[in-house]
C-alpha cells in the first residue's frame, strides 16, 4: 500500500510513495551499519556542533516546517510553530549539556582495588525508532537528539500519515552537516518493521505510540534481546481539590485536553473533581471547553484543527456512543460538524463507569470525563483505576495533599498546580501500559549506552610480574 501524505482538514491527499523495497531497507541498515563504524568516535563536541546547525535551520525555517506539519497531520499553526521551536531548543539544551551527561563516571578506585576505575557511556549502534504521528517533530528529535549525541545512528520508521515530516527531519540533520547514514529515515509499513528489528545489525527499537505496538515492539525486541524503550499511551488524570485556584485549573484543564487538537499522549483525560467545587469546576470546565474555535487549521484564530485520521475521528464517536449508551451524559459537544474534514468537536462527559469503554481505555480527541470524588483517598484510588501511567496532576494548595499525590499518583510524572508537560531537562516516560524507559534529560542519552565498566589496575613491573590483584 502507497505511503500517502493526506491533509485532514480537506482530506485531499498531497503526495504518495511506494515503501522500500525488501532490498533497498537492507541497503539502508548497510548504510547505517557503515556509518557508525566511523561516526561513534567522532569527538562529542563535533556531534555538538551538528545539533547547533540544526536548531539553527529549525529556528530559521519554522514557518515552512510548521505548515508542512499543520497541513500533514491537523495540528493548528501556532502549535506547530511551538513544536519547531522546542525542537530546536531541545537541540541547543544537548549541545552544551552533551559532555556533562556522557562523561566518565569515576568510582572510587582504592575500594575496587584499582588504580582507576569509571564507567564510560559507549553508544550501542544503529537503533530502530518507531514513531507516532501527533508531534510528528518532536517525537522523532526526542529520541533522535539524544540518541545521535551519544554516538547512536538512527533509523526512523516514521508513522505512516506524516511522511513529508519524516523525510525532512533526514534532510534536517544531512543539511546540518550530520555524516551520512547516521540518520535515515525508511518510507515503511509497519509490517516491515520486524524485518529491520530482526536484523543483526539493528543494535536497539525505541517506539513512541500506542500500547498495542508496544507490546509488539517489545515482544520483538525481547526474543531479539534488545534493549528497547517504550513510550506508550495514556490517560492522564487531572486533579481538583477545594484549596486550589480555580481560574487557574480550569484555563489549565481546558488546554490540557485540548492540547494538539487533544491529540497528546500526556494530555489530561479524566477530570477527577472533589465534590464541594464541583459544580463550580464543571460548567466553567464544559464553558471554556465550548468556547473554542473549531476550524481551520491553518487560521491562525482557530483552537482547534481536525483529527488526523479519519479512523482516529471513528474510534472517538465508537467510544462516545458506548458511553451515552450505558448512561453518560454530554455537558458540551459530542456531534461532529458538518464539513469536510475529521473535525471532533470540544467535549465533556459526566457519568462515566467502570463498565463504560471510556473509562479504561485512552480518550485520543478533545473528549473529557469528569468525576466527582468525595476526598483526596477517593481521589488517588480512581486516579490510579486505569491501566495507564504516563503523566498526571494534581491541583492544590494544600502541602499535605501536595505530598500525598507525589507520593502515591501511580505515574511516570506528577505536576501539582500545572499541566503536564515536557521539557529537555526534564526525564519523560511512564510506568505500566504507558511503557518504559526515560527519554530528555541525563537519561535520554544514557538509554540507547553500553554502560561500560573500566577497571585498570597497577601495571606490571620491570620483571614483567603482574602486581594488581
Ligand atoms: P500507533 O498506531 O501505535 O503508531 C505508532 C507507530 O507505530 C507508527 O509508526 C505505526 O506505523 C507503528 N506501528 C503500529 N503498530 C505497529 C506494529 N504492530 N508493529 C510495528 N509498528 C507498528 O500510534 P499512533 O496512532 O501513531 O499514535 C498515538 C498513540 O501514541 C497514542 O496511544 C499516544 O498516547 C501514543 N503516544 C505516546 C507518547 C509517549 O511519549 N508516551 C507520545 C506520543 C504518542 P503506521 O503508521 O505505519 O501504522
Amino acid at each position: 500500500m502507497p505511503i500517502a501524505a493526506v491533509n485532514p482538514a480537506t482530506e485531499e491527499v498531497l503526495q504518495t510513495w511506494d515503501p522500500l523495497s525488501d532490498a533497498e531497507i537492507d541497503g539502508r541498515i548497510r548504510r547505517a551499519a557503515d556509518a557508525f563504524a566511523s561516526y561513534r568516535v567522532t569527538a562529542l563536541a563535533e556531534r555538538a556542533q551538528w545539533l547547533t546547525a540544526a536548531a539553527d535551520i529549525l529556528d530559521s525555517e519554522v514557518g515552512e516546517i510548521s505548515r508542512m506539519m499543520t497541513t500533514e497531520m491537523g495540528k493548528t499553526l501556532a502549535s506547530a510553530r511551538a513544536e519547531t521551536l522546542k525542537c530546536a531548543n531541545a537541540c541547543r539544551f544537548y549541545a552544551e549539556r552533551g559532555e556533562a551527561f556522557l562523561a566518565d563516571e569515576p568510582v572510587d578506585a582504592g575500594a575496587v582495588g584499582a588504580v582507576r576505575a569509571f564507567a564510560r557511556y559507549q553508544p550501542l549502534g544503529p537503533v530502530l525508532a518507531v514513531m507516532p504521528w501527533n508531534f510528528p517533530l518532536w517525537q522523532a528529535m526526542r529520541f533522535a537528539v539524544p540518541a545521535l549525541l551519544a554516538g547512536n545512528v538512527a533509523l526512523l520508521k516514521h508513522a505512516s500519515n506524516v511522511p513529508r515530516t519524516a523525510l525532512f527531519i533526514e534532510e534536517l540533520f544531512r543539511r546540518a552537516g550530520v555524516p551520512e547514514g547516521v540518520f535515515q529515515t525508511l518510507l515503511i509499513g509497519s509490517d516491515q518493521v520486524e524485518r529491520v528489528l530482526r536484523d543483526p545489525r539493528v543494535k536497539a527499537a525505541t517506539l513512541t505510540g500506542s500500547t498495542p505496538a508496544g507490546r509488539s515492539i517489545g515482544a520483538l525486541a525481547g526474543s531479539e534481546l534488545k534493549p528497547s524503550v517504550l513510550e506508550l499511551g495514556g490517560s492522564d488524570p487531572f486533579i481538583v481539590m477545594p484549596s486550589a485556584d480555580l481560574d487557574r485549573a480550569v484555563a489549565a484543564a481546558v488546554t490540557a485536553r485540548c492540547q494538539n487538537n487533544g491529540q497528546s499522549c500526556i494530555a489530561a483525560k479524566r477530570f477527577i473533581v472533589h465534590q464541594a467545587v464541583a459544580e463550580g469546576f464543571q460548567r466553567r470546565f464544559a464553558d471554556g471547553m465550548a468556547a473554542l474555535v473549531v476550524g481551520d487549521p491553518l487560521d491562525e484564530q482557530t483552537d482547534i484543527g481536525p483529527l488526523a485520521t479519519e479512523q482516529g475521528r471513528r474510534d472517538v464517536e465508537e467510544l462516545v456512543a458506548d458511553a451515552l449508551a450505558r448512561g453518560a451524559s454530554i455537558l458540551c459537544g459530542g456531534k461532529r460538524p458538518e464539513r469536510r474534514g475529521w473535525f471532533y468537536p470540544p467535549t465533556v462527559i459526566t457519568g462515566v463507569t467502570p463498565e463504560m469503554r471510556m473509562f479504561s481505555e485512552e480518550v485520543f480527541a478533545p473528549v473529557a470525563s469528569v468525576f466527582t470524588v468525595a476526598d483526596v483517598d477517593e481521589a488517588i484510588q480512581l486516579a490510579n483505576a486505569t491501566g495507564f501511567g504516563l503523566g498526571s496532576n494534581a491541583w492544590t494548595e494544600d502541602g499535605a495533599e501536595q505530598e500525598r499525590f507525589v507520593r502515591d499518583l501511580e505515574a511516570g510524572a506528577v505536576f501539582v498546580n500545572g499541566m503536564t508537560t515536557s521539557y529537555p531537562e526534564l526525564p519523560f516516560g511512564g510506568i505500566k501500559q504507558s511503557g518504559y524507559g526515560r527519554e530528555l534529560s541525563a537519561h535520554g542519552p544514557r538509554e540507547f549506552c553500553n554502560v561500560k565498566t573500566v577497571w585498570v589496575g597497577e601495571g606490571r613491573d620491570d620483571a614483567g610480574i603482574d602486581r594488581s590483584e
